[in-house]
């Protein structure tokens, strides 16, 4: 079933995404080489406590951490470590809030100080694919016209999208209905109508698509060992252009 949200629940959602939007900046301002990820985890616990809200990862599902970290050639559920970030490395940070009954989810994918510029492509163009994702995400469109959009774009730079792991709705839940895949067909699946909250996730990986789960049950990699983007923010659907409640402003306005 597909819970639709009245404007009431859309603030309080939108009041979740911007606390994940702001602790993503705050994370980002502490990437850097020789940082510990384990210590990233910590600064978005404090950060989400102090703003009166709870962790919305940690424990969910029996997830350990406030965040998942999630580095190079992993696509998601990474765990915070001892791992020392270094030069060239890229981290996507995936971050939950629980607030007044209801979730936020975003996730942003950082460079680790300078790049090769064919990872830093990479990050462009799922970012974009995000956008052009986002850009779909209207009533009377399909969910599929989202996923084709995503996958039309990223694979016309020879990337891969990962199948196993996508969108989801968010409301009380952290994933509800429907499904948000990162790939699709124009005009198939389910029809999009006001009201509707979903987050839009693109998991794009450099080279193919296939990916191992590892032993501790959550984090999940490339098979080739090459890396994987990984953005994500939540919109309402309205009859016109998304109404996008998480940003990425924050950690793009310094
Ligand atoms: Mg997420
Ligand atoms: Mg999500």
């Amino acid at each position: 079933m597909i819970r639709i949200k009245n404007q009431e629940e859309i603030e309080i959602l939108r009041e979740n995404a911007l606390l994940v939007s702001r602790t993503l900046a705050e994370v980002g301002k502490h990437i850097a080489p020789g940082v510990v990820t384990m210590e990233l985890d910590k600064i978005a616990e404090t950060f989400i406590r102090d703003n009166g809200a709870q962790p919305g990862f940690l424990g969910y599902g029996g997830f350990p951490y406030s965040l998942c970290l999630s580095v190079n050639d992993v696509v998601v559920h990474g765990f915070p470590s001892d791992y020392r970030l270094k030069e060239g490395d890229i981290i996507s940070v995936d971050c939950g809030t629980l607030y007044k009954g209801y979730y936020g989810d975003s996730a942003y994918t950082f460079p680790v100080g300078e790049v090769s510029p064919e990872v830093s492509q990479l990050l462009k163009v799922t970012k974009e694919s995000l956008y052009r994702g986002i850009e779909k995400a209207v009533a009377g469109n399909r969910i599929g016209d989202i996923g084709y959009a995503i996958q039309s774009y990223t694979e016309g730079f020879g990337y891969s999208v990962v199948r196993e792991m996508v969108g989801h709705g968010i409301g009380r839940d952290m994933h509800e209905h429907p499904e948000v895949p990162n790939y699709g067909k124009p005009g198939c699946g389910k029809k999009l109508i006001p009201g509707m909250t979903i987050c839009i996730e693109p998991m794009i990986n450099l080279g193919a698509r296939q990916i191992y789960l590892h032993d501790n049950g959550w984090a999940v990699s490339t098979i080739d060992k090459a890396p994987s983007a990984h953005y994500e923010l939540t919109v309402a659907i309205t009859k016109e252009k998304a109404d996008v409640l998480s940003t990425f402003k924050f950690i793009e306005e310094k």
